[in-house]
């Protein structure tokens, strides 16, 4: 872990006053990619985008950045009542060109998770044919646009290969070389990183901990004050498509709701796998 967030750690309770209130010591981070039409879990309209932000700022919802709520959460410091951290990983173009307007309307900073090797490239991690393959990232120049206007800018790795199944030299290298290039980039600390495809094993955690504050997993809960530093969760914001859903985003109904989803959709995958598997026999 690097330096900027070591703190002793204080009672999980906050002396904020609102010890209460469900929100207070909790945060749900949303898990974003692009912000364009196209296939979800990955595409996320941007007028349903635009529609999600006006209806958390009705709330009084307030936004953070993945970093500022990680170091709260781990200094025991106080989060404001309805707290919540928009986060785009890969650093799709469309997150420049619908995302950042939108929420610089609302007054609310982002934090995108870059992947520095394809910068002003397009996603080829993705096999041809996904929703992912061809989605079009944004350049060096539109990162440091946003890191300009007050978003926060984390590592992705350099080339969004499966980290698990390397070999511990090839993931220090593809951590590493993400990290020095954003700090060359932005002149800044990057204390902040998200997993590729929120996948992680023991070494991969250890390794993204030794140059990161805070490591982002994919979940469908939200992060709290036992959140280990090295897996924070994060949830997938597909599953905010309904205005019921961001109703009851800072309750626990729904991050049960979102949970269950989460496992329905999981269960669905594995089933079209084995059917897909049985049918090729
Ligand atoms: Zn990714």
């Amino acid at each position: 872990m690097t330096s900027a967030f070591r703190s002793t750690r204080r009672p999980t309770r906050s002396a904020a006053g609102s010890d209460s209130d469900s929100g207070s010591d909790s945060v749900p981070i949303l898990a974003f990619h692009a912000v364009e039409r196209g296939p979800g879990p990955l595409c996320f309209p941007p007028e349903r985008f635009a529609a999600l932000v006006a209806r958390l700022r009705r709330r009084g919802v307030v936004a953070l950045t993945a970093g500022d709520a990680a170091r709260r959460l781990a200094n025991g410091d106080p989060l404001p009542e309805r707290p919540v951290v928009f986060t785009f990983d890969d650093a799709y173009v469309s997150v420049h060109d619908q995302a950042l307007p939108i929420l610089a309307d609302a007054g609310y900073p982002g934090t995108v998770f870059a992947v520095t090797g394809r910068l002003g490239g397009i996603n080829d991690w993705d096999p041809p044919g996904s929703a992912g393959h061809g989605l079009c990232v944004m350049s060096a120049v539109q990162l440091v646009a946003l890191h300009q206007a007050g978003w926060e800018i984390g590592g992705h790795s350099h080339n969004h290969r499966r980290l698990v199944g390397l070999s511990e030299p090839e993931v220090r290298r593809e951590i590493a070389s993400s990290s020095e290039y954003l700090q060359t980039l932005l002149g800044c600390p990057v204390p902040c990183f998200a997993y590729p495809f929120g996948e992680m094993s023991p070494m991969v955690r250890r390794v993204a901990a030794e140059s990161h504050d805070a490591c982002f997993a994919i979940g469908a809960a939200c992060a709290g004050r036992h959140s280990p530093a090295d897996a924070i969760e994060r949830v997938e914001a597909w599953y905010l498509r309904t205005s019921w859903s961001v109703e009851h985003l800072h309750s626990g109904v729904g991050t049960a709701h979102l949970a269950a989803r989460r496992v329905s959709r999981r269960v669905g995958r594995q089933v079209r796998r084995f059917t897909a598997a049985v049918h090729q026999r």
